[in-house]
């Protein structure tokens, strides 16, 4: 099998679960974990004589969403009823929208590999439609009998479809991590894959390189993870073009991904496949957005992720790197530029920075470094969000202040850091005081250190004389013990070097 002669096409539906508190036909709470049934009203569990009422909230997040991916808002959209017959969809029929969706069109930019060498590529959508979820069975715990769950009964939901735009499993999760860090970035979706709040169905079929027409696709249903919409993608892939090379043909079916074997398994084929007898819903009228709804909802839209990255290079003059990280996320965006900000103001009003003034791009260079480096690392380590962080940005700013008048040198700067994070010390100066960090750059007192040094350590002066540069750096070491690495390092070099004559 070689699937370097061949080209995987991807496409992706993806269920992004709307944050408002009410159901989308209904006054019952939407929130996540009740006992089961505790919230389904009437409308949700269709008693006889109800009638559904649109939720606005979940219209205007829709036209968010338009709106932040460059799609058409239908001025004239309908609901229409998809019909099946499932035990935990008590309606027999789901409401959602067919022929007219909300919003067609628009696309999303994504980059594909590590930030520096990435290469960028436009996914274009089909359309983003509004529609209830299903309950839940329950197979699980159940004295040994399933169980229904009517609470996710009538959950808005937008459905999100990609053209087939998608060549490999890598793209597939880039453009799905982009699509999730942007439905939270405009606050529709709290994303929560765990709770299921965003979920992708993967389209994929394979075809020879160089042949443009589309082969037979089969669909992946329900992946909650990255993780899984990858292995699944390279495991779906390579069992079609194993099929295909082997004489086989690939028949248009819904699959599931086990994530303990790895592998994908036929559902339903198209044989059976459900028609759904779609027809609009008399029970709604039609949805109808006034431009001067979408012009009141454009108003309200924060600033979007590709904008706020342009936005750091040209104003912080920051790398691309630091830019495409930093807008990874809302809260990393905003907790970065309220902590330069915060710096920024110090660093003029308290500091009188001795010499010349700190600089934008220097001072948000170094809170983007320790964004990047120290506070990104722990995050990852505690599985927390930035959003979460104990420190806040003003504590942080604290710390920068510390750095950029070099009161601390860098190695202090981290245990200061770690002090605040762990609650320890709530203000970095209070920490430096109670640890005595406070670095030595007092050229005098580091002379006298320096020279101790030197008569202490005879044969590494020797062997410096001597050519060896390694005894040099032996010397800071000593110079850095000696002050308990509280020297400022660059001093300490400045200071040997003149002594040795160097
Ligand atoms: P359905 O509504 O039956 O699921 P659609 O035609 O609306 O079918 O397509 C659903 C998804 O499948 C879209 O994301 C689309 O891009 C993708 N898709 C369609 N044809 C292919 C194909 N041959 N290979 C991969 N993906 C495909
Ligand atoms: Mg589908």
């Amino acid at each position: 099998m070689s699937l370097a002669n061949w080209e995987i096409v991807i496409g992706l539906e993806t269920h992004a679960q709307l944050n408002t508190a009410s159901k989308i036909f209904s006054g019952a709470s939407t929130a996540f974990g009740a006992a089961p049934n505790t919230q389904a009203c009437a409308v949700d569990i269709a008693l006889p004589g109800v009638l559904p009422v649109l939720n606005r909230g979940a219209v205007e997040r829709a036209i968010r969403f338009g709106l932040a991916v460059g799609g058409r808002i239908a001025p004239r959209s309908v609901f229409a009823r998809k019909n099946y017959f499932y035990p935990d969809l008590p309606k027999g029929y789901q409401i959602s929208q067919y022929e007219l969706p909300v919003v067609s069109g628009g696309g999303l930019r994504i980059k594909v590999g590590l930030p520096d060498t990435a290469e960028e590529k436009f996914v274009r959508l089909t359309r983003a439609h509004l529609e209830e979820d299903a309950g839940k069975s329950l197979h699980e715990d159940f004295h040994g009998r399933s169980g229904i769950d009517l609470n996710r009964a009538g959950t808005p939901l937008l459905e999100i479809v990609s053209e087939p735009d998608m060549r490999s499993a890598a793209e597939a999760v880039a453009y799905a991590k982009a699509l999730h860090a942007l439905v939270r970035w405009i606050g529709i979706c709290d994303g929560n894959m765990q709770e299921g709040s965003f979920r992708c169905d993967a389209n994929v079929s394979v075809r020879p390189k160089g042949s443009d027409t589309l082969g037979t696709r089969r669909e992946i249903k329900n992946l909650n993870s990255f993780r899984f919409l990858q292995q699944a993608i390279e495991y779906e892939a390579r069992w079609q073009v194993e099929t295909l090379e082997d004489g086989g043909r690939i028949h248009q079916a819904t699959v599931l991904f086990d994530p303990d074997t790895g592998e994908t398994r036929a559902m339903r084929s198209k044989e059976e496949a459900h028609d759904y007898r779609y027809f609009p819903d008399p029970d709604l009228l039609p949805l109808e957005i006034s431009p001067a709804w979408v012009d009141e909802v454009k108003a309200g839209m924060p600033e979007l992720p590709e904008a706020m990255r342009l936005r750091f290079i040209n104003d912080y003059r920051l790398p691309e790197y630091d830019s495409q990280i930093l807008t990874s996320s809302r809260g990393m965006a905003d907790y970065f530029e309220e902590a330069t900000r915060l710096t920024m103001g110090m660093a003029k009003a308290v500091l009188g920075m001795t010499g010349q003034a700190p600089v934008l791009s220097g001072v948000a260079k170094l809170v983007s470094n320790w964004l990047m480096g120290e506070i990104s690392a722990v995050l990852k380590e505690r599985e927390m969000l930035i959003e979460q962080s104990p420190v806040s940005p003003a504590q942080l700013a604290r710390l920068m202040i510390r750095i950029l008048d070099q009161s601390i040198n860098n190695k202090a700067a981290k245990d200061v850091f770690t002090a605040l994070w762990s609650g320890e010390g709530s203000d970095a100066d209070a920490v430096i005081e109670a640890k005595g960090l406070k670095q030595i750059s007092d050229s005098g007192a580091l002379e006298k250190i320096i020279d101790e040094v030197l008569a202490a350590n005879p044969k590494s002066v020797e062997e410096f004389r001597a050519g060896k540069e390694k005894a040099f750096n032996a010397l800071v070491g000593q110079a850095m013990k000696a002050t308990r690495g509280k020297a400022n390092p660059q001093q300490v070099n400045e200071l040997l070097k003149k002594k040795l004559g160097a």
